[in-house]
C-alpha cells in the first residue's frame, strides 16, 4: 500500500513529461532530472529545506528569449531541466475580492507567502480590512527553521517584501516612505517600513541592493535617531557592501548585504527596442555601471546557502527565496539584452540551487514566476506597432522581439498569463497540472510540515 500512491504520482509525472512533448529518455530523466527522490520513489517524502526561485516578469516567452538567445532554440536552460513542471495562475484581486486579471509584484508576493490573494500594490495584508496574513517565511521561523532572501533588487522591494513585512502599500520601503501607510506607522502602533520590519524579523540572511533606504533614519520608536542599517547592527546583524565583505561574513550571526544603493545594476547592456525596431545587435555581456566587487545573484546565492549551514539549519533545516528581480525591471523598460541577461544570471542561481539539492535530497526547489511580462518573439518580417529589437543569437540567427503592451514611451507592461511553475525533490508532485500561485503557499507549507 505505502509505495503505491507515489507510483501513481510518478506515472503521472512521467506522462506529463510526455504530454509535454518532452522527449527525454528514461534514463536520462533520472540522471539529468536530479536524485531519484525526485521521480523514483525511495528519497524522503518530507522536505527539510526549501529553495524558491523567483524570476520577476518571467513568462513563457521571457524564458523562450534567454534561451533562444544563450543556448539556442534546441537547447535547454537549467531551469527547463527540472522533473516537474506545471503552470498556475497569477490574478490578484480587488478590495471586495473579485478578480483583477493582471497582478503586480506585491498582490503576486503575497499570494504564495501566505496563500491568499490581495490587491495590487499590497505587502502580505488582506485586501478589505487591511490586516496582517501570516507568511510562510514567519512560519518557518516558528518552527524552528534558519530563513534567507536574496534578489537583486532593493531588499525592500515587493517580492523580497512579502516574506518578513506586512503593509499596506508596497511604497513604504524605509522610514522616509510611509506616507501611503499611515497606520503601519510606529507612532501609530504599526510595524514600521518594510526596511525596519525585515531586520526586527531577524531573517538570517538577507542580501540585495537597496542600501539607501537602509540609510534612512528612523523618526519613531525605539531606534529613533538611528538608521535602519544601524538598527540592524544593534539587533546583531553583521552588514556587508561588496563580494569581499560576503565572503568574510561569518555563518551563525545573521548578516545583512547592501550592494547597491538602489536595485543591483543589470549584468548585460544593449540598445532598447524602438518604435520601428533596431539594427541587428548582440548583447554586451557587461554594464559600465556595475561596480567591481558587486556579487553576481549566483554567488548571492551560494554564499546564502553556505551561511545558512549552521547548526539551527542542520537540525531544522532552512527556507529560502532567491529573485531574479530586474527581468520584470528591463521588460517594463524595453530593453531585451537587460532582460536575457538577467534571465541567464537567474538560470545560474537555479543550478546553485540544484547542486545544492543533488547533495541534500531532502530539499524542495522551485523555480517559478510572480506574472508575466511583454516582451513576444515575433516573425522577422512583421511591423509591429510598438517597440521592437533584432538580436543576433549565440547561434547566429537573427530573433525578432517586440514589446507592445503599452504606447511607445510609457512603461511597457505586466500581462494576466499563467506562468511556469517548476520543482524537484519531496513534494514537487503538487506543482503539475494548472494550479493557482496560492497553492504553492501549500505546498512549500506542506513539504516543510509548517503549522
Ligand atoms: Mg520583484
Ligand atoms: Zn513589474
Amino acid at each position: 500500500m505505502g509505495s503505491r500512491p507515489y507510483r501513481r504520482r510518478l506515472a503521472w509525472g512521467a506522462a506529463a513529461l510526455l504530454a509535454a512533448g518532452v522527449a527525454v529518455p528514461a534514463a536520462a530523466a533520472a540522471s539529468d532530472h536530479g536524485s531519484p527522490s525526485d521521480v523514483g520513489g525511495h528519497g524522503p517524502k518530507k522536505a527539510k529545506n526549501v529553495i524558491l526561485l523567483i524570476g520577476d516578469g518571467m513568462g513563457d516567452s521571457e524564458i523562450t528569449l534567454a534561451r533562444d538567445y544563450t543556448v539556442g532554440a534546441a537547447g535547454r536552460l537549467t531551469m527547463d531541466k527540472f522533473p516537474m513542471t506545471g503552470t498556475y495562475t497569477t490574478y490578484s484581486v480587488d478590495k471586495n475580492g473579485k478578480p483583477d486579471y493582471v497582478t503586480d509584484s506585491a498582490a503576486s508576493g503575497t499570494g504564495w507567502a501566505t496563500g491568499q490573494k490581495t490587491v495590487n500594490g499590497r505587502i502580505s495584508k488582506t485586501p478589505g480590512t487591511d490586516k496582517p496574513m501570516t507568511t510562510i517565511l514567519e512560519l518557518a521561523q516558528k518552527k524552528g527553521l534558519a530563513t534567507g532572501s536574496v534578489t537583486t533588487a532593493e531588499l525592500t522591494d515587493a517580492t523580497p517584501a512579502v516574506l518578513a513585512s506586512h503593509a499596506t502599500d508596497r511604497s513604504c520601503a524605509g522610514p522616509a516612505d510611509m506616507k501611503a501607510c499611515p497606520n503601519d506607522t510606529i507612532a501609530k502602533g504599526g510595524p514600521g517600513s518594510i526596511a525596519e520590519q525585515s531586520v526586527n524579523h531577524k531573517v538570517d540572511v538577507l542580501l540585495g541592493g537597496g542600501k539607501d533606504r537602509f540609510d534612512q533614519k528612523i523618526t519613531e520608536g525605539p531606534y529613533r535617531g538611528l538608521t535602519v542599517t544601524q538598527q540592524a547592527e544593534k539587533l546583531g546583524y553583521q552588514v556587508v557592501t561588496d563580494s569581499e565583505g560576503l565572503r568574510t561574513a561569518r555563518s551563525g550571526k545573521p548578516v545583512l548585504g547592501l550592494f547597491a544603493p538602489g536595485n543591483v545594476p543589470v549584468e548585460w547592456t544593449g540598445k532598447a527596442a524602438a518604435v520601428g525596431g533596431t539594427a541587428a545587435q548582440r548583447c554586451v555581456t557587461s554594464n559600465p555601471e556595475r561596480k567591481a566587487g558587486t556579487p553576481a545573484l549566483e554567488e548571492q546565492t551560494r554564499r546564502a546557502l553556505s551561511l545558512l549551514d549552521t547548526p539551527k539549519a542542520k537540525k531544522n533545516g532552512f527556507f529560502l527565496q532567491v529573485e531574479g528581480a530586474s527581468i520584470d525591471k528591463r521588460d517594463h523598460a524595453a530593453d531585451p539584452c537587460g532582460q536575457i541577461g538577467e534571465t541567464a544570471a537567474l538560470d545560474r542561481a537555479v543550478k546553485v540551487a540544484r547542486d545544492y539539492a543533488a547533495k541534500h535530497p531532502d530539499t524542495l526547489v522551485v523555480t517559478t514566476a510572480d506574472h508575466g511580462h511583454t516582451s513576444q518573439i515575433v516573425p522577422l518580417e512583421a511591423t509591429p506597432p510598438g517597440l521592437s529589437s533584432t538580436l543576433i543569437t549565440n547561434e547566429g540567427r537573427q530573433l525578432k522581439v517586440n514589446y507592445s503592451t503599452n504606447t511607445p514611451g510609457k512603461a511597457q507592461e505586466h500581462t494576466g498569463t499563467q506562468v511556469r511553475i517548476a520543482a524537484q525533490g519531496p513534494g514537487s508532485q503538487r506543482v503539475l497540472g494548472v494550479t493557482d500561485q496560492t497553492e504553492l503557499f501549500t505546498t512549500l507549507r506542506t513539504a516543510l510540515s509548517l503549522r
